[in-house]
């Protein structure tokens, strides 16, 4: 076990166990989430077919900060299995972002100019219920020892490569020695200047940011960013507040990116306070993605129009600083594509 270092944390959270510990603990039963939250068993046999198609995990720490039978608590409703999951929805595929077509070797994705995004793992600590990882063939997506080397190669042969981000699933569900290679591994070519970690885990199991992870994130050469994902306020509790504070500490750049999800936070109130809370922890907004359009996803859609709406109601109310920009992601395009919001 782990020993921590940081009194505050423990104090403020009750956490004692290792992240690991945590991961290993994800409540995996839907009866037992259902039990857990005092929610309507009758609902359970739909949450139990749909985990059969895209299984159901959420970390303890998350399920805590939900509220005793609510089925509407905008945390529970990223991960409850739903029967809606299960129809046809026209319109919705299982690669909505074609990366099959940008995959030029195991685990490299290379689609935007400047940088290339590294599937380090292919788990996650949680299983958002939005996620086009419900179908990306992550198996195929594993890359052994010879191939990471192959990914090195590539990333020095092209002098256009700036930034590396780390990706996934989770890139944080590696361990820290795994990591701490990778990381050094990267720092030695030359023409990297930026590592940008694309993580949900400072979120979800605040704890994974160990000393040992802001080591190897602060003794590199290379400036580094996370990119965190939290779609509503309720998910920065104070133990997430302290880990964010040691990642700012450490020199890391914090931004959010958040998914536009209806039953979520497809409200003015719910999004002005996520910008709010996220400043007071250190993080600035990034993106609000519209939904990609996964099969199985379609109730969590909010038409654009709506997007449009509340994105302007963020800036009539927010500094520009506070305001997500609201994009779609369109694989034919050379960047996220930003939507208009003007009228
Ligand atoms: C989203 C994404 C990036 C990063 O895009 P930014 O606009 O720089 O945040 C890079 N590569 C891929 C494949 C992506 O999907
Ligand atoms: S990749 Fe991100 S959004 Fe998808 S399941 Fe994992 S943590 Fe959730």
């Amino acid at each position: 076990m782990i020993t921590r270092t940081e009194p505050l944390c423990q104090e403020q959270t009750g956490q004692s166990e290792s992240w690991q510990q945590a991961l290993a603990n994800v409540i995996r039963e839907p009866r037992e989430l259902f039990e857990l939250l005092a929610l309507d068993l009758t609902q359970l046999p739909a949450a139990l077919s749909a985990a059969s198609e895209f299984p159901l995990m959420v970390p303890r720490s998350f399920v805590a900060r939900m509220e005793p039978a609510n089925w509407h608590d905008p945390l529970l409703q990223q991960v409850l299995p739903l029967g809606e999951e299960l129809g046809f929805q026209p319109g919705f595929s299982h690669d909505p972002l074609a990366e099959a077509d940008n995959n030029p070797q195991p685990g490299l994705i290379h689609k935007y100019h400047g940088r290339v995004l590294l599937i380090v793992s292919g788990g996650c600590a949680i299983n958002c219920r939005y996620c086009f990882r419900r179908h990306f063939p992550y198996q195929a997506n594993n890359p052994s020892r010879a191939q990471w080397q192959q990914t090195l190669d590539y990333i020095a042969s092209d002098a256009s490569i700036s930034e590396v981000i780390l990706s996934g699933g989770d890139p944080l569900v590696a361990s820290d020695r795994f990591l701490a290679e990778l990381v050094s591994n990267i720092a030695q070519i030359p023409h990297v200047k930026r590592l940008r970690i694309h993580s949900r885990l400072p979120v979800v199991i605040p704890q994974r940011i160990t000393d040992d992870c802001l080591r190897w994130l602060s003794d590199s050469r290379l400036q580094s960013i996370m990119v965190i994902h939290c779609n509503h306020a309720n998910e920065l509790d104070a133990s997430v507040q302290a880990a964010l504070a040691k990642l700012t500490a450490a020199g890391v750049t914090l931004l959010n990116q958040s998914v536009l999800l209806a039953g979520v936070n497809d409200n003015e109130a719910a999004l002005t306070t996520l910008s709010e809370t996220l400043l007071e922890q250190g993080v600035l907004p990034y993106y609000l993605h519209l939904l990609d359009k996964v099969q199985g996803a379609a109730h969590y859609e909010v038409d654009e129009s709506r997007a449009k709406q509340l994105v302007r109601h963020l800036m009539a109310h927010l500094p520009g600083y506070l305001v997500p920009k609201l994009v779609r992601e369109d694989s034919n395009q050379v960047s996220k594509v930003p939507i208009s919001v003007l009228l």
